[in-house]
C-alpha cells in the first residue's frame, strides 16, 4: 500500500452481476444449463430473429424481487426493460435487455460488521434484471470461438452508492451478497465459476474531500480474494500518480490475477453510446399487491436473523452463530444435530471444528458430507451422558467418517465405553502407583508435578477409556493416602 494512506481515502462502489438459477432463459424457454454443448441452448429469440417476441419469464422476476426486498430496497412496481446496443462478437443481437431509467429495485442498503465489530450500511442504488451475453472462447490457434449458450441467461446487477471505504469492505460487502443470495436460492454464490461477477469502480481523494474524484472500473476478478488484491494495488496506483502530479483517466481495466496487475482495456464508453431506449417488444412490468405479498412471503430467514437466533434459542456465542450461519447448508446442519443433542455449544464446536476441518481438507460441501446428523448427535450425547470421553469421542469420529455407521454401535464393537466405574479406576490407580516407586517418592517430596505422569500412565492402560475426572479425584486421595501413612 501506498506510504500517503494518511492523506487520502478510497472510494469505492460495486456493480455485482448474478446469475440467477432459474430453469430458462429470462425471454425465451431455452435451458440455462451450464457445461451444454456450445450453441445448443438457444432459438430466435434469445439469437434475435427477425420477427420474434421475447416473453418475461415470471421466476426470474421474482427471484430479483426477493433480492430487492432482503437488501431493504423499494421495489418499484412499474418497470421497464431497455435495449443497451452495443457490437460484440457474442452479442448476435446486437443488444442487450437490461433496465435502464425505471429499474426493479431502489435505494437499499446492506449492513456490513467490520473486523472491529463496527457496523456499516452501504447504500444500494439498485438493482435491476438484465440478460447476459454469450461467451468468446479464445483458444490457443489464435481463432476465437463464440459460443451463445449463455445469451439470455437471467441475471441480476446490484448497483452500490460509492459508500464503500477500503478493500476490506469491499470483501465484507461481496462475502455478504453470496451469503443473501445462498440463503434465497436465486444465485449457486460462485465467483470462480462466474454466477458471481464483480466490478469495482475506484477513485481516492484527500480525506476530508466530500467531492468524488475521477474513478476507474476494474474488471475480471473472478474471486473474493482477487477483489481485495485488484483494489489494493489500484488504490495504490492512483494516490501515486495523484502526488506525482499526474491526473487519473477515467479507463476500464483488467485484473490480471498472476501478474497481482491491472491493465487498461479501453476508455470508458459514455452513457449515450450504448443508445438505451425503452425494448418495444416488451410490456411494462407491473408488480400487483398480491403477486408482491406472495414474493415477500417466500423469503426465508436470512443470515443475521438466523444468527441472532441462534444466539437466543442455543445459547451460542456471537462467534459460533456467525460462523454456522455463514452458509444456510451448514446452519441447517447444525440445527439437525443441536435438535437431537443436549448439549448446542457442544454441537457448535464439533462442527465448526471438527466438521469444517473435514470439509476443507476434503474440498467437499455439508451436503457431501458423509456424516448423518443424527449420528454426529449420538457421539455428542455420548460425551455428555459420560459413556466416553471426548478423546475417545475424537477416535469414533475417524470412524464414523471412513465406515459411516453408528457410533452407538462402533463404541460397543470396538469396546470404547469409557471406565466409570471406582472399584475398577482404583485398581488400575494403585497398580500404576506399585509400579513406579520413583515417581511414588518424588511426590511424597512435594513434586506434584508427577500427578501428570500417572495420569498418562493410567490412560496408557486402559487405552484411554478411563474417566479422566474420577482418575484424577482417586489418584490424588490415594496419593495423599500414602503422604499420610509416612
Ligand atoms: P457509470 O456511469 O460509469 O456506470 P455509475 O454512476 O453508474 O457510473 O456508477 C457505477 C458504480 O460506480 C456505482 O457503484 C457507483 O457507486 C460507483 N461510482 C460512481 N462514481 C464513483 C467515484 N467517483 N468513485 C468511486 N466509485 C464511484
Ligand atoms: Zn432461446
Ligand atoms: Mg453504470
Amino acid at each position: 500500500m501506498s506510504k500517503f494512506n494518511q492523506k487520502y481515502e478510497p472510494v469505492i462502489g460495486l456493480e455485482v452481476h448474478a446469475q440467477l438459477l432459474t430453469e430458462t432463459k429470462l425471454f425465451c424457454g431455452c435451458s440455462t444449463k451450464f457445461g451444454n454443448k456450445p450453441n445448443t441452448n438457444v432459438c430466435p429469440v434469445c439469437l434475435g430473429h427477425p420477427g420474434v417476441l421475447p416473453v418475461l419469464n415470471k421466476r426470474a422476476v421474482e427471484f430479483a424481487v426477493m433480492m430487492g426486498i432482503a437488501t431493504n430496497c423499494n421495489i418499484n412496481r412499474h418497470s421497464i426493460f431497455a435495449r443497451k446496443n452495443y457490437f460484440y462478437p457474442d452479442l448476435p443481437k446486437g443488444y442487450q435487455i437490461s433496465q435502464y431509467e425505471e429499474p426493479l429495485c431502489e435505494n437499499g442498503f446492506l449492513k456490513i460488521t467490520t473486523k472491529d465489530g463496527v457496523q456499516k450500511n452501504i447504500r444500494i442504488k439498485r438493482i435491476h434484471l438484465e440478460e447476459d451475453a454469450g461467451k468468446s472462447i479464445h483458444d490457443k490457434s489464435d481463432t476465437t470461438l463464440i459460443d451463445v449458450n449463455r445469451c439470455g441467461v437471467p441475471l441480476i446487477e446490484i448497483v452500490t452508492e460509492p459508500d464503500i471505504s477500503s478493500p476490506e469492505e469491499a470483501y465484507l460487502y461481496l462475502t455478504k451478497i453470496k451469503q443473501i443470495v445462498q440463503y434465497l436460492e436465486i444465485c449457486d454464490g460462485n465467483m470462480e465459476e462466474g454466477s458471481l461477477r464483480c466490478d469495482a469502480n475506484i477513485s481516492v481523494r484527500l480525506k476530508g474531500d466530500n467531492n468524488l474524484g475521477v474513478k476507474t472500473e476494474i474488471k475480471n476478478m473472478n474471486s473474493f480474494r482477487n477483489v481485495e488484491k485488484a483494489l489494493e494495488y489500484e488504490i495504490s496506483r492512483q494516490i501515486d500518480a495523484l502526488e506525482d502530479g499526474e491526473e487519473i483517466i477515467q479507463q476500464t481495466l483488467l485484473w490480471n490475477a498472476d501478474l497481482e496487475h491491472a491493465y487498461p482495456m479501453r476508455t470508458k464508453e459514455e452513457e449515450h453510446d450504448y443508445r438505451y431506449f425503452p425494448d418495444p417488444d416488451l410490456i411494462p412490468l407491473f408488480i400487483n399487491d398480491e403477486w408482491y405479498n406472495k414474493i415477500n412471503h417466500s423469503i426465508p430467514e436470512l443470515p443475521d436473523a438466523r444468527s441472532n437466533r441462534f444466539i437466543e434459542s442455543y445459547s451460542l456465542p456471537k462467534y459460533d452463530a456467525e460462523i454456522l450461519t455463514q452458509e444456510k447448508d451448514i446452519a441447517e446442519y447444525y440445527e439437525m444435530v443441536a435438535k437431537n443433542s443436549r448439549d448446542y455449544k457442544s454441537a457448535s464446536n464439533w462442527i465448526m471444528v471438527d466438521v469444517m476441518s473435514v470439509l476443507n481438507s476434503k474440498n467437499i460441501s455439508i451436503k457431501e458430507f458423509t456424516i448423518q446428523p443424527e449420528n454426529l448427535s449420538k457421539l455428542i450425547n455420548l460425551i455428555s451422558d459420560g459413556v466416553i470421553s471426548s478423546k475417545i469421542a475424537k477416535e469414533v469420529f475417524q470412524i464414523m467418517l471412513e465406515s459411516n455407521q453408528d457410533p452407538e454401535i462402533i463404541v460397543k464393537e470396538k469396546n470404547l465405553i469409557q471406565i466409570s466405574d471406582e472399584k475398577t479406576i482404583l485398581e488400575i490407580v494403585k497398580k500404576v502407583i506399585e509400579k513406579n516407586p520413583d515417581q511414588l517418592n518424588e511426590y511424597l517430596s512435594g513434586k506434584e508435578k508427577v500427578v501428570g505422569f500417572f495420569v498418562g500412565q493410567i490412560m496408557k492402560l486402559t487405552q484411554g477409556k478411563a474417566n479422566p475426572q474420577m482418575v484424577n479425584k482417586i489418584l490424588i486421595e490415594e496419593l495423599n493416602n500414602k503422604k499420610n501413612k509416612i
